[in-house]
């Protein structure tokens, strides 16, 4: 499996935001969000080949329970179905972290699924298949069902809304597993839309999502 790092930090997202997790992040991705946060394992994927048996050596180098398989995609990485189930025969806790276009054979507790809205589309020669590829509300449903899951939104905008009511419509989702989060690489940015996603939040009865990892180390890659 191509991996772009593995390192122990906290979760900074999601349900478990704030539980010490080893992070697995494998390289390559079939999306091109205008405003990925991890462009080393998408736009410009860089990583090393590494069997699945040295991965987890150096997971279990780290005195962790949770573990949180991410990306780029993990869904389309090679391997992800050994990978997760040694995880969890190691005895620790599997977020897998995905976009929800991929489905996979995988082992896990915790499916945290983040479906891109229209404001991650990018400009130029990837926009048509982003958009294209980057809400399969059949994929999503069928991973709802592996494990528990949640579905975590990056909110960009009080208009991405009518998105997100529509996608939670169709996946049937409930509404107390269903995470906004602002859209933002610095903590600035991320409380300028604090407010109005919480309002978001009260009305729609949604849950609100910080991102630690930004307000703690900003936009620092292997934290
Ligand atoms: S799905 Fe994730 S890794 Fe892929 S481009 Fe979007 S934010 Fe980046």
């Amino acid at each position: 499996m191509k991996i772009a790092e593995i390192f122990y930090s906290i979760q900074g997202e999601g349900s478990l935001a704030g539980v010490p997790s080893v992070f697995v992040r494998s390289s390559g991705c079939n999306l091109r969000c205008s405003w990925c946060d991890t462009p080393y394992t998408s736009w410009r994927p860089e990583g090393t080949e590494m069997p699945i048996d040295a991965i987890l050596s150096e997971v279990g180098q780290f005195p962790a329970r949770h573990a949180v398989v991410t990306g780029g995609e993990p869904m389309i990485a090679r391997g992800i179905g050994e990978l997760t189930a040694g995880l969890r025969a190691a005895g620790m806790h599997v977020t897998i972290e995905t976009a929800g276009t991929v489905f996979s054979d995988v082992s896990c507790d915790l499916m945290s699924i983040s479906p891109k809205l229209a404001n991650s589309i990018p400009e130029g020669e990837w926009a048509r298949q982003h958009d294209r590829l980057r809400i399969q509300s059949d994929v999503l449903q069928r991973l709802m069902r592996v494990c528990g899951y949640q579905l975590k939104f990056v909110v960009a905008a009080p208009g991405d809304l009518d998105e997100i009511r529509e996608i939670v419509k169709i996946t049937n989702a409930e509404t107390d597993r269903v995470i906004l989060m602002p859209e933002g690489t610095d903590p600035v940015r991320l409380r300028e839309k604090a407010a109005w996603i919480a309002e978001i939040c009260k009305a729609e009865g949604f849950r609100y999502g910080p991102r630690l990892h930004v307000d703690i180390w900003g936009d620092r890659r292997g934290v």
